[in-house]
């Protein structure tokens, strides 16, 4: 219920004026984020680097209804691959970049689809010249066929192209099974968004199942699975599979978020496990961060006390 509500409140115009401009948020939020600009998100991708993690970058934005808004985050991602690549940082795809769809134009009135398609290629193209790779964020439930149509399209030219899969919605053991194809690079994760019960699980219980599911469709293929949890027991029944069906440690990763158990992260990447970080920048911060909170009641808690105490 409190997870449904805070949700909705990240399309909230007021709730975003009245967190943004609390100064405690900063705080908080630099426990998620990189920061504002590209520069911090190299510095932060090359130190994780350093202790043996791959990594993900995300520049923040979504639900963008303006197609130059949509070119500009088109363009920051482009030069970040640059920066990247001169940094050292792309070589065998050790750090690749998230791509949310409604960043770069699929909510646009006009031609969206078509115009997040021809975007997140330009992003590709950029991705593979610096000698990495991009994965197409999965968001609300109603973007998923659009968001999966763009990701089979473009495989046609960049086979490598990586999506996301979320074990909320009840179509996605079957998604899963028609994307475990040879080279599919597939990120499963439970979901971060509200969707509706004729089309999501709403209990953790079946999410975690469906999850369980999910991973099993994806192990047992021939794809590349990417384990996107900080759950432990999936994070156990992943490392089952793996054995179960023979994979070894190049043959599938684990993925957490920037600055959620980080120990872990370092334990699993010291076991020898591919352990990828996905790292936000950017100043757009408020959608991201309302989605962190509505997953962890210990953390709204403590937010929520912050702003009284301080506002
Ligand atoms: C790499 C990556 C990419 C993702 N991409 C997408 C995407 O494209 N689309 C999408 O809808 N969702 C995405 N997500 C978010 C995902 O759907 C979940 O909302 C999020 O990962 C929390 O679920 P969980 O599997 O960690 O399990 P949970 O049951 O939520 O958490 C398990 C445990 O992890 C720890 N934990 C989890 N969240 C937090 C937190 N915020 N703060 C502190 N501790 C926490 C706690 O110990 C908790 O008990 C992504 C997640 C990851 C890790």
């Amino acid at each position: 219920m409190l997870r449904r509500v805070l949700l909705a409140a990240s399309h909230s115009g007021r709730m975003r004026q009245l967190v943004t401009s609390a100064p405690v948020a900063r705080g908080v939020v630099a426990r998620y984020v990189a920061g504002d600009e590209a520069a911090d998100a190299v510095a932060v991708a090359g130190r994780l680097h350093g202790d043996g993690l791959l990594i993900s970058l995300d520049h923040l934005g979504e639900d963008t209804r303006d197609a130059r808004q949509a070119d500009l985050a088109t363009q920051e991602y482009t030069t970040l691959l640059g920066s990247l690549a001169v940094a050292g940082l792309t070589g065998g795809g050790a750090t690749e970049v998230s791509v949310k769809p409604t960043a770069v134009g699929l909510g646009l009135a006009d031609h969206g689809e078509k115009t997040a398609a021809e975007n997140i290629s330009r992003i590709c193209t950029a991705a593979r010249e610096a000698g990495t790779t991009v994965t197409v964020d999965m968001e609300e439930h109603i973007h998923v066929d659009a968001t999966l149509r763009i990701v089979r399209t473009l495989r046609s030219e960049f086979p490598e192209l990586g999506c996301v899969i979320q074990s909320q919605l009840r179509r996605s053991a079957a998604d899963c099974a028609a994307l475990a194809t040879p080279g599919s690079r597939v990120r499963l994760c439970k979901g971060a968004y509200n969707a509706p019960q004729e089309v999501a699980f709403t209990t953790r219980a079946e999410v975690d199942r469906s999850y369980a599911r999910c991973l099993r469709a994806l192990m047992r293929g021939d794809g590349y699975p990417m384990l996107a949890t900080h759950d432990p027991r999936l994070i156990e029944i992943g490392a089952a599979l793996a054995r179960l069906t023979g994979r070894g440690p190049a043959d599938f990763e684990y993925q957490m978020l920037y600055g959620i158990r980080p120990a872990e992260q370092r334990r699993l990447a010291a076991e020898g496990a591919r352990m990828r970080v996905y790292v936000p920048y950017g100043s757009d911060w408020y959608g991201y961060l309302v989605r962190r909170l509505a997953e962890r009641p210990a953390n709204l808690a403590f937010f929520a006390r912050s702003l009284v105490t301080r506002s």
